[in-house]
């Protein structure tokens, strides 16, 4: 059955149209173009970087950010446990291996005291990482100043993967403007949408213009078609650049309606027994992607994660449970693993609700009353598992 109420589906305006119909009557389509030029451009003012190469996705962009730091076979990278699998998925592409580190519960993102204690031990292992991964899950800027002092003493290159995390920052500074390389997502549930796409940024304008050139097929400077190094085929064409342009111009208003869902989110339902939110410490910026509640089940009078996400579905409102973290996934079950049990906990009792920026006051309203309705239940209405 198709959700009456997505989770995050695309929100688009009037500018993107107007870009798009221009880059048509050009004839722009593709490749490349003017729009991509201003996109990048555009996106480097929204983050404070100082150069952005539009790509194909962020996957691509994370791949691109491993080839660019030289991560090859056998090679480890320290990577966030707690994430969406494309995080991960580009360590393998390069033939080297994840080393997953788990999540802090203040931001539910990588741990910088799991993150130094895993770098101690691989460094005695006689393997040095050659770089880390941290992601700003759901729009929640990591612990970047204790995790960029680790990567500073270790030397070693960070990579943020900010996927989710476009309008958000930390201690005013924007994400992705703190690693070596960062990462962007203009996937179709992402805050922004080219309906498909990322880019890399960097403040060091010879690795994005050697992204460029890798994401252009590494085409030599010949008048014939030479090629001294593999490429890849990562770029954004004209017409995906028409759209983010046209989306970037309203960034600011999509974070504050997604916040303000965030807001109606905790009105509603934070009184409700074992019910918590993802926090946001002082300093800290989100872009409120997705609201993420908890539900603790030693205090919710056995109401579940599943109760509730089986009580929305039943209503065609889509939820999903928290990311699954990627030490308990099989496809990584070799993979080292340093870490307490945080990301399992959150995955275990953690739901996304619906948080569109173009949720509607009554579809919020309809939203809360289902969880309200889920916990005024009779305990034995509740799965058999919860009441035995
Ligand atoms: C969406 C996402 C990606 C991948 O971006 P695509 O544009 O879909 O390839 C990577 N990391 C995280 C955390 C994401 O949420």
């Amino acid at each position: 059955m198709t959700p009456e109420i997505y989770l995050s589906s695309p929100h688009l305006g009037e500018l993107e149209l107007q870009y798009v119909q221009e880059a048509f009557s050009s004839n722009w389509i593709a490749p490349l173009g003017p729009h991509v030029d201003g996109f990048e451009q555009e996106l480097c003012a929204a983050t404070e970087t100082g150069y952005a190469a539009a790509l194909s996705s962020g996957t691509a962009a994370l791949h691109l950010a491993l080839v660019l730091l030289g991560v090859g076979s056998g090679d480890e990278v320290l990577c966030q446990s707690f994430t969406f699998a494309a995080s991960a998925n580009p360590i393998i592409y390069q033939g080297a291996n994840p080393v997953f580190i788990d999540s802090e519960t203040s931001t539910w993102n990588m741990c910088p005291d799991t993150l130094e204690t895993a770098l101690k031990d691989r460094i005695a292992r006689g393997k040095r990482p050659k770089a880390v991964i941290v992601v700003h899950l759901y729009g929640m800027p990591a612990r970047m100043a204790e995790i960029m002092d680790i990567c500073e003493r270790y030397e070693l290159p960070l990579i943020e993967d900010a996927a989710e995390a476009l309008g958000s920052s930390y201690r005013g500074k924007p994400c992705g403007s703190w690693g070596k390389l960062a990462v962007l997502s203009f996937n179709g549930n992402k805050i922004i949408t080219t309906s498909g796409g990322g880019a890399l940024l960097s403040n060091d304008e010879a690795l994005v213009e050697k992204a460029r050139f890798l994401a252009t097929q590494a085409r030599d400077p010949a008048p014939h078609y030479q090629h001294s190094v593999v490429g890849y085929n990562y770029r954004m064409s004209n017409v995906c650049a028409a759209i983010g342009r046209g989306q970037l111009a309203v960034l600011e208003t999509r974070v504050a309606q997604r916040r303000a869902n965030f807001d109606q989110y905790v009105e509603r339902l934070n009184a409700l027994p074992g019910v918590g939110f993802q926090p946001e410490p002082t300093g800290f910026f989100s872009n409120r992607w997705l609201t993420c509640i908890t539900i603790d089940p030693a205090l919710s009078d056995g109401v579940t994660r599943e109760d509730i996400r089986l009580a929305l579905a039943e209503q065609r409102i889509e939820a999903r449970p928290l990311w699954k973290p990627m030490h308990q996934q099989p496809v990584f079950a070799r993979a080292p693993f340093y870490g307490s049990g945080v990301s399992e906990q959150l995955f275990e009792n953690g739901l996304c609700i619906p948080s569109g920026s173009n949720l509607t006051a009554g579809q919020l309203s309809k939203i809360s009353a289902c969880i309200e309705e889920t916990f005024s239940l009779p305990q034995d209405e509740h799965l058999p598992s919860e009441t035995a």
